[in-house]
């Protein structure tokens, strides 16, 4: 389409919607095929519970193929054996393609994931792409070590790639989780098998043809779409798998780790849940913190894992945040159609979800919170499955809705006294992705960046990222980066060679 993106109507999304064809099969060893056993599952757009396309239910026997093509295209070194150069410059025209292809991409990602179409173009076709270039320069610049020894005696710390890798990633951000996995683990040589979320298998397996396309020789990257215990078990218990990178909920994480243990011991990395907490102390600029709140809670409907689901404000200024909040909400994130160029909040992934949400709100207001913003589910005309943006005021830190990660539009409040209170109640979680702190006192800041335990933590900021610095969990949000060249690491092995001359 010759309109540029910012200036397309809600019809020009749709028209373009109706005439994308969504490719469902998976794609193994170059080309796209069907499951063995042909079976099929529908994929439902949130956006109308509309069925969009029918995908591949890969299951074990397609997943032996995948892995089978992924450990010979690594072991003929297609790829790993490549001159840096060349490394470099397929994965820039992979970066290229995804930039080109970015009108059907982000038409997927609004169909498969409900988020707003602006977004999809705007952040997360535009970051996956910067992503798989960000690591592309790697190639030729990456060195490796050589160790301080005796004369005579040369020990070379080679980095080497793992074999085969297996990438599991969520429904939250397709795309941009792909690509942070994509990125460094082919930039390492590594032949990767991704398995999308069975709720968002269009745009990964997307990336499949335009890797092949971009040079990326066939069976280093194979996308098997299906479910979790039909696909994703088998895949992260294959014996010939040598590492499975996974990004979802702490509760599958852990079952990650134990199909680790009961296969080949293959190395893992977790990124998982979150319960993210806003520190808000009494001196904080309020209007400042309440922009980065409602954002940070709002933006992909809640559906982020470091969403800063909990607020933790002093007492005193705790009622004046709750109305800036809803104030900054109302006026600049609308709930909406996702192909509305004006809806900055979209759909929740599927009909389950959504009363999972709700029934969160529900169990809140059971045990005594009180609904100071939204609350009620929305839209129902459309067919889809939306809930409008809520705050929920005068929340105890072992209410359900303070303890369990909601992964949907919904803030809660609760005060503290003093510093001493607030990192005690900020830290009270089982969750360690991300924090916030708000506060005009940079002793204060300081303070609490020590005490908060979390990957990440912002100071009168929420939501910063960058590729060049590393993102993941403490505690049971998970281990190991994504992002900056420390994700690099993961992907590779560090061999030592001795050489002793005269
Ligand atoms: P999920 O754990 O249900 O699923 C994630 C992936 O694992 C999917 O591909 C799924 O098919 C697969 N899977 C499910 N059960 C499996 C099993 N038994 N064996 C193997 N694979 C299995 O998570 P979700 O609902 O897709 O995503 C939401 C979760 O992801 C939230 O908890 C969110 O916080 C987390 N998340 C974390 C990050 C991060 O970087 N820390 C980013 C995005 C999402």
């Amino acid at each position: 389409m010759s309109t540029p993106a910012a200036a397309r109507t809600r019809k020009d999304w749709e028209t373009l919607a109706a005439n994308t064809r969504p490719e469902g099969r998976a794609f193994i060893d170059g080309k796209l095929v069907a499951a063995r056993d042909g079976r099929v599952f529908d994929d439902v757009s949130p956006i109308s519970g509309q069925v969009v396309a029918q995908v591949a239910r890969c299951s074990s026997a397609d997943i032996d193929v995948a892995v089978a093509s992924g450990r010979a295209a690594f072991d003929a070194g297609t790829w790993r054996r490549t001159d840096p150069g060349t490394r470099k410059r397929v994965l820039l025209r992979f970066a290229q393609l995804i930039r080109e292809d970015i009108d059907r991409l982000a038409v997927l990602e609004t169909l498969d994931v409900g988020k707003p179409i602006l977004n999809s173009v705007n952040v997360d076709v535009t970051f996956a792409a910067d992503c798989i270039a960000y690591y592309a320069e790697f190639a030729d610049k990456l060195s490796d070590e050589v160790a301080p020894t005796a004369p005579h005696e040369l020990a070379l710390v080679r980095r080497e790639p793992l074999g085969v890798v297996a990438a599991v990633v969520p429904w939250n951000y397709p795309l941009i989780i792909s690509a942070w996995k994509l990125g460094p683990a082919l930039l390492a040589g590594n032949s990767v098998i991704l398995k999308p979320a069975e709720q968002s298998p269009l745009t990964a397996i997307r990336l499949g043809e335009l890797a092949l396309e971009a040079g990326l020789p066939p069976g280093v990257l194979n996308v098997v779409p299906g479910f979790g215990e039909e696909a994703g078990k088998p895949l992260a218990l294959h014996p010939d798998v040598d590492m499975v990178s996974f990004t979802g909920s702490t509760e599958v994480g852990k079952l990650m780790l134990r199909y680790a243990g009961e296969s080949n011991m293959k190395r893992v990395a977790l990124e998982c849940g979150g319960k993210s907490p806003h520190v808000v102390m009494k001196d904080a600029d309020l209007e400042a913190a309440a922009s980065g709140i409602a954002w940070g809670i709002y933006y992909n409907a809640g559906e982020t894992c470091h969403a800063g689901s909990r607020v933790i404000v002093h007492q005193g200024v705790k009622d004046a945040l709750i109305e800036a909040i809803a104030r900054v909400t109302t006026n600049t994130i609308p709930l909406g159609h996702p192909f509305e160029p004006a809806t900055q909040m979209g759909a929740l992934i599927d009909q389950g979800h959504m009363q999972r949400v709700l029934g969160y709100i529900d169990s809140g207001i059971s045990q005594g919170a009180r609904v100071a913003l939204g609350g009620k589910r929305a839209f129902e005309e459309f067919g889809g499955y939306y809930v409008e943006a809520t705050v929920l005021d005068n929340v105890r830190a072992d209410m359900r809705v303070a303890r369990e990660e909601i992964f949907g539009p919904v803030l809660t409040m609760t005060s503290f006294a003093d510093e001493a209170e607030a990192i005690r109640l900020a830290n009270d979680t089982i969750y360690g992705l991300a924090a916030a702190v708000w506060t005009s006192d940079m002793n204060v800041a300081h303070r609490l960046c020590g005490a908060l335990k979390a990957g990440t933590v912002w100071v009168n900021t929420f939501d910063r990222s960058s590729l060049a610095t590393p993102f993941g969990g403490f505690k049971q949000s998970g281990f190991g980066r994504d992002r900056s060249y420390h994700a690099i690491d993961k992907y590779a092995d560090l061999k030592t060679i001795w050489t002793a001359y005269k």
